[in-house]
C-alpha cells in the first residue's frame, strides 16, 4: 500500500494547508467541516537544503540531508533527502518512509528522491 500524508484542501477556494489549520490562510473560511481530506501532491522541486553531518542517533542515517521541497500545486514542505549530490531547483519525487524509530515508535515522513 502507497502511504501518503494527508492534507486540507478548503472547499471555497482551493488552498492546501498542511498541517491542519481551522482557517483558511487564504480566504478565511473557519467553519471546520470546509475542508476536503486530500493527499499532498509527491513531486516537487528542491527548493533548498542543507546536510546534518552529526544528526541526533535516532536517525539511523550517517549524515541526514533535508529539504524544502516545492509541491506540485505550490504547497512547500521539509522532507529528508536520498539524493546523494542534490542541487537546487532539481525535480524531486517523494515517498512516505520510516524515517526515525525510538524503542516503540516508527515516525513516517516524506523522502525525496530525484525525480
Ligand atoms: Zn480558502
Amino acid at each position: 500500500m502507497e502511504l501518503n500524508i494527508y492534507a486540507y484542501k478548503c472547499k471555497r477556494c482551493g488552498h492546501i494547508h498542511y498541517p491542519y489549520k481551522t482557517i483558511c490562510k487564504n480566504c478565511g473560511e473557519n467553519d471546520h467541516n470546509e475542508f476536503d481530506i486530500v493527499p499532498l501532491p509527491k513531486k516537487g522541486k528542491l527548493l533548498t537544503y542543507t546536510t546534518l553531518y552529526n544528526p541526533p542517533s535516532d536517525y539511523e542515517v550517517p549524515t541526514l540531508a533535508l529539504g524544502i521541497v516545492e509541491l506540485e500545486g505550490g504547497h512547500r514542505i521539509t522532507g529528508q533527502l536520498n539524493i546523494k549530490n542534490p542541487k537546487i531547483g532539481m525535480n524531486v519525487e517523494g515517498k512516505v518512509e520510516v524515517v526515525r524509530k525510538e524503542a516503540y515508535n516508527k515516525h513516517l515522513g516524506m523522502v525525496f528522491y530525484q525525480a
